[in-house]
């Protein structure tokens, strides 16, 4: 794989290590951790702090402010982040996502929702959702702002948008001040990981139309 460029915030990642997420953002989470030896890193050292912080907690006054808001976040002290350090396999999907997709890209069952975009929902609890996405070399999906987060990880291909280029291995994290349209690059189709928490907000009326179609 070429160089990761783009990847998880702090944010993301203690929320991760801590257990805080909802099931969709986790599997993106988890799956650009598989490819990204630097997040790792990054994620076990949060790791590290979090079950300090429970064992000091235990024997000592916390501090209001920095620490409390920390301690808020470790709220659920059974949860272990799974370590993610899986031997490269063939095929498109790493570990954490085959076993979502029911196996690798030739797995998955695809459905059309309008302008060559295909996708496929992944069953996941809660309020997020997290769909695989396949975007066709030259196309763009609908330009849309976003109410929530909006989680994408490359996993195939690459898209351009009005921020910069995003190949495989590459996570954007857009909210809710970004309005922006992924194209695809011409060549391969672009195969993606979406999480959102929150329905997309799109700006013409027949995206609108489709955004019923797609459940996004
Ligand atoms: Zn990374
Ligand atoms: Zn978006």
């Amino acid at each position: 794989m070429k160089p990761i460029n783009h990847h998880l915030n702090d944010t993301l990642l203690m929320g991760y290590a801590t257990g805080n997420l909802p099931e969709a953002f986790n599997l993106v989470v988890a799956t650009h951790i598989s490819l990204c030896d630097e997040c790792r890193a990054r994620m076990h050292s949060f790791d590290a702090i979090g079950g300090a912080l429970v064992d000091r907690a235990e024997s000592a006054v916390l501090d209001k402010g920095s620490l409390a808001a920390t301690m808020a976040l470790i709220a659920d002290d059974t949860w272990q982040a799974p370590v993610m350090e899986h031997p490269a396999q063939p095929g498109v999907f790493p570990a954490p996502l085959r076993d979502y997709a029911g196996g690798d890209l030739d797995n998955v069952k695809w459905r059309r929702v309008g302008g060559g975009v295909s996708q496929a929902i992944l069953k996941t609890s809660g309020k997020a959702t997290v769909r695989l996405l396949k975007i066709p070399g030259g196309v763009a999906v609908p330009d849309h702002g976003h109410s929530g987060m909006e989680l994408t990880l490359v996993l195939q291909g690459a898209f351009r948008d009005e921020t910069d280029r995003f190949g495989a291995g590459d996570i954007e994290v857009a909210d809710d001040d970004m309005v922006h349209t992924p194209v695809a690059e011409p060549g391969q189709d672009c195969i993606c990981l979406a999480a959102t928490d929150a329905p997309l907000r799109f700006s013409g009326f027949l995206p609108r139309m489709a955004q019923k179609v797609m459940r996004i």
